[in-house]
């Protein structure tokens, strides 16, 4: 880049992990990249699509070393000032607990230009392995989009909980390894124990697994350590959840 010139960042969602969820605009942008600065869950072979792209990864993987938001900040507005086109590939969809406005923030502050690509958020990869629509008509009006997890040294605090309706599909981010203080939290606002629920491991991915439970399920310790290990995972919580249809062909 010459002098005082900057390059442009694209915040661009990398899908929930398959591959061919990516969108074409990703793909495009990946294949035109100079910079492309990505999260822990991005899988090898969406970073094989920026073969020519300096690439490096700011991993935040919970329970592991991860780059410091002040740091990810920095690192971004320096590979737009010495790149054309930077890729910033978050996973899912970059506006869903994707830390953006920070990053945004930042490029502001020096004048950088960006712009969002959306993806395919982990809910409705999830809604897919379920076979199930996350609305339905008269009985699932509303999605609630929900994370209990509260940010580095903030006390721990369950009033996310506190204005969901029992009618609502709530689907739980960042959720698997507090599912069963989640799921007390909802029992305690007067959901029934026996709410279906469902567990989504790696929702899209060769690795997917579903487990179905209820809520009195999960408040007892339902989900077992070892079923989280490495793979994300989300809490479906309310209809989608009930096992009365399964999705049918899938594979190769
Ligand atoms: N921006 C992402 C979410 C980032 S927060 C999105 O839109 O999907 C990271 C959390 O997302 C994980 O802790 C997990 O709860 C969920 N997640 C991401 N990918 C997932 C997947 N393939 N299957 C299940 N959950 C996933």
């Amino acid at each position: 880049m010459s002098e005082g010139s900057s390059g442009k960042v694209w915040f661009v969602g990398a899908g929930p992990g398959a591959v061919d969820l990516l969108t074409v605009r990703a793909q495009n942008l990946l294949a035109g990249a100079d910079f492309v600065l990505f999260d822990a869950l991005i899988g090898a072979e969406i970073l094989q699509l920026a073969p020519q792209a300096r690439q490096r990864s700011v991993g935040k993987r919970f329970g592991s070393a991860s780059t410091d938001q002040a740091e990810i900040d920095r690192l971004l507005v320096q590979a737009a000032r010495d790149h054309a086109q930077v890729v910033r590939l978050k996973g899912g969809d970059p506006t869903v607990f994707g830390r953006l406005d920070e990053e945004i923030d930042a490029l502001n502050a020096a004048g950088i230009a960006w712009e969002i690509v959306p993806g395919v958020t982990a809910a409705t990869a999830a809604a897919a392995a379920l076979g199930r629509s996350l609305t339905r008509r008269g009985r699932a009006r509303r999605v609630v989009i929900a994370t209990p997890r509260t940010g580095r040294g903030e006390p721990p605090n369950q009033r996310w909980a506190a204005e969901l309706d029992p009618a609502d599909t709530v689907v739980l981010y960042m959720a698997a390894h507090v599912a069963q203080e989640s799921a007390s939290a909802l029992l305690a606002e007067g959901f029934a124990s026996a709410t279906a629920a469902a567990v989504v491991y790696a929702a899209s991915r060769s690795d997917q697994t579903l487990q179905r439970t209820t809520l009195g399920e999960l408040a007892g310790g339902a989900i077992a350590e070892p079923a989280i290990g490495e793979r994300p995972a989300l809490l479906v919580i309310g209809e989608p959840a009930r096992s009365d249809r399964v999705p049918s062909g899938g594979g190769d």
